[in-house]
């Protein structure tokens, strides 16, 4: 694995920022400083994306709108307040890879989980498991667990959590192999599209052809997966998927989230908990005491949009429409495999990669596992300027982001990681 041809200086890291055609957006974002007010070496857009420059004056302008306009801001204006969901629908759609009215902004993500189960997980006492990736983010599992417990069902009885065989990622034989073995009593497949703790890339297309041949629905929590990788949920048939927009979207902490449904299912019977904003648009005021839905995914809707952690996302969907999903992908490959590369002529007694090594089968997250040392070593980075994440207990996190991470950050993160480990 350690090829001994690779330039590890910081003239070559240097060098591949003066040839990266995406450097400029480094500076539409405000960098947090570290303690000598220097840029730190922000690892962290897996957990919240940093903060757009351009951010502040949109705020601005709604809150503006509010001091002007008062109730009539639900109308007036192309950010009108009654609509504002759909304005940033193309948007997003785009970056997900679905139809504008397959895609939703609302709530937050375990809500949305927990409004899309409720329509897509009807079991039935044959037909009642929920196959899951090994190691979910608490949250979805928590969802799940109340899901199954709702309907009456027990937990460890309908959860097949699929375990790899060998180290922590899954392989998409051992994948089929799951579903193939339990295809008669799933009522529902629901993974990651990349797992918030390893890094891996599922293959999403080949699990939704799979779990659609046997009649199974298909939801995917996209929190770590979306802005990171390109992304087909139409093309690959998915038939519903979550994200939140804080991580690799740079919403800001709490931002809406998104929600997408297959355009298959929005005419159908599924059962489904409502609120007034889904209500068919043109006639919501009319406040009748039946529900007719809007036509799309839409009806999913519940209440009036919190505005103001809505428009803190636009900003940023201006950047991702402007920089475009391949190119950002290109920069991110290129950035992550360099930083893995490094990693990699370190004492692997020491450290060990857990994300799998082919770019296909990873987003920008890297996933390294310590074999000695504990959580001081992620302390004593923070302190040399460099924030990773850290999992209990002894993972580090570092996703470089493609937007504003440089190969010189990834070049710092191993110089640092290397002086630290090496002395343990
Ligand atoms: C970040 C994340 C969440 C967070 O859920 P919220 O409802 O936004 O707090 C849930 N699931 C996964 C997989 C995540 O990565």
């Amino acid at each position: 694995m350690i090829d001994t041809t690779f330039d590890t200086t910081l003239s070559y890291a240097k060098q591949l920022d003066s040839q990266d055609p995406l450097r400029a957006y480094r500076d539409k974002f405000y960098i947090p400083k570290d303690a000598n007010g220097q840029d730190l070496v922000y690892m962290c857009g897996n957990s919240l994306g940093l903060q757009p420059k351009s951010t502040q004056e949109i705020v601005d302008r709604e809150m503006t709108r509010w001091r002007e306009l008062g109730v009539e801001g639900h109308f007036m204006g192309e950010s009108a307040w009654t609509k504002i969901h759909k304005a940033y629908a193309d948007k997003m759609a785009t970056i997900v890879g679905a139809k504008r009215e397959e895609v939703t902004l609302m709530n937050t993500l375990t809500t949305n989980l927990h409004l899309f189960m409720a329509s897509f997980y009807q079991p039935t006492p044959s037909k009642f498991k929920i196959l899951i990736e090994y190691s979910p983010f608490p949250s979805d599992r928590y969802a799940f667990q109340s899901q199954i417990e709702w309907h009456g069902y027990d937990f460890n009885e309908a959860i097949i959590e699929m375990k790899p065989q060998n180290g922590e990622t899954i392989t998409t034989a051992e994948i089929e192999h799951y579903i193939d073995q339990h295809k008669d009593e799933l009522a529902l497949v629901l993974i990651g599209g990349v797992n918030y703790y390893t890094g891996q890339f599922y293959d999403i297309g080949h699990i939704a052809q799979l779990a659609q041949s046997h009649n199974i629905y298909f939801g995917v929590d996209l929190a770590h997966a979306v802005g990171n990788l390109p992304l087909q949920l139409h093309d690959w048939g998915v038939d519903f998927a979550v994200w939140c927009t804080y991580k690799y979207l740079n919403g800001g902490p709490g931002s809406i989230a998104g929600g997408y449904v297959h355009e298959r299912h929005h005419q159908s019977n599924l059962p489904k908990l409502k609120g007034w904003y889904g209500y068919e648009e043109k006639t919501r005021f009319l406040m009748t005491d039946y529900f007719v839905g809007e036509p799309d995914v839409n009806s999913w809707q519940l209440s009036n949009q919190p505005v103001l952690s809505l428009v803190t996302l636009e900003a940023s969907l201006a950047i991702f429409e402007e920089v475009g999903m391949n190119a950002l992908r290109a920069k991110s490959i290129q950035l992550t495999t360099y930083l893995s590369d490094l990693l990699a002529t370190l004492d692997q007694n020491t450290l060990h990669q857990i994300t799998p090594h082919e770019p296909t089968a990873r987003g920008c997250q890297l996933s390294i596992k310590l074999k000695k040392g504990d959580k001081n070593v992620f302390h004593t980075l923070r302190a040399k300027g460099i924030l990773p994440d850290w999992r209990n207990p002894n993972v580090i996190r570092c996703s470089p982001t493609p937007l504003y991470n440089s190969f010189e950050d990834c070049w710092r993160v191993y110089t640092e990681l290397g002086k630290i480990v090496a002395d343990l």
